[in-house]
């Protein structure tokens, strides 16, 4: 299986899956894009994945359906471009014969989904859409600090190998909030050198990794104590997992 970000608007990536025959789409949020890629690869797109609402992951989804005849698979619980088959949390799909679980990330909105696979002698695959992004993690417009919290460690639970495929290009930004959360953090500071350098040759910093994540991503990190210190530091009434978990996001959010 090939994976491909195709860049779309200023910094959304639509992630497409292929066997050089046969492709699927996560979050089309523009159609162009879309077709310029399967016309370029000679593929037959077969299906459409989406993991929330949000225009700028759905607004390509009637146009490529109607055009390729792909199905479409989303989440239960939002307002999705009809017809579509709708998925929850422990639901199993097989699109292009690769099976991918649903995963339940309610947070960035309400009834946001994941897709995790494990290709044949491949590392395992995650699209997580808006909820997890290299050094960060989605604004809760919909969802709880709580449900994200709970969202976030069902993520940071997937093999270390696992490919982190985000739908925003946000890692250089999020590195400057999580260095301000961990200054002395090793593995953020080579990380940031590394990240900088493939943005200067305007090349994606995705996928990441969920090992890497743990280890730089202040969202995956609010039960460390260097990391609780820090958010006190910023609110001091910040006291159990789900209170440092939230003045993170708030701190974020303010930044
Ligand atoms: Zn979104
Ligand atoms: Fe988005």
């Amino acid at each position: 299986m090939n994976l491909i970000p195709l860049p779309a608007f200023n910094d959304n990536y639509i992630w497409m899956l292929h066997d050089g025959q046969r492709a699927l789409v996560v979050d089309p949020g523009d159609s162009h894009v879309v077709f310029e890629a399967i016309q370029r690869l000679g593929l037959r797109l077969e299906a459409i994945l989406v993991t929330h609402h949000h225009n700028d992951h759905t607004g390509g989804v009637a146009a490529l359906r109607d055009a390729t005849g792909a199905q479409v698979f989303g989440p239960l619980l939002e307002s999705m471009p009809e017809p579509l088959k709708r998925l929850r949390g422990g639901d199993v799909i097989e699109p292009l014969g690769l099976r991918l679980q649903v995963i339940d990330v309610p947070g960035h909105t309400a009834g946001h989904i994941a897709f995790y696979a494990e290709p044949v002698g491949q590392a395992p695959l995650l699209f997580c859409g808006d909820t997890l992004f290299s050094a960060g993690s989605g604004r809760l417009f919909e969802g709880t600090p709580a449900q994200m919290l709970v969202s976030l460690g069902k993520l940071a639970a997937l093999p270390d190998n696992t490919r982190v495929c985000c739908a925003h290009e946000y890692t250089a930004s999020g590195l400057v909030f999580a260095r301000a959360v961990e200054p002395d953090n090793q593995a953020l500071i080579s990380y940031q050198d590394q990240v900088r350098s493939l943005r200067e040759q305007n090349r994606p910093t995705l996928p990441s990794s969920i090992g890497l994540e743990k280890a730089i991503n202040p969202f995956l990190r609010t039960h460390l104590a260097g990391v609780i210190r820090a958010v006190r530091q910023f609110d001091p009434d910040a006291l159990d997992p789900v209170g440092v978990f939230a003045a993170l996001r708030t701190w974020k959010n303010q930044f």
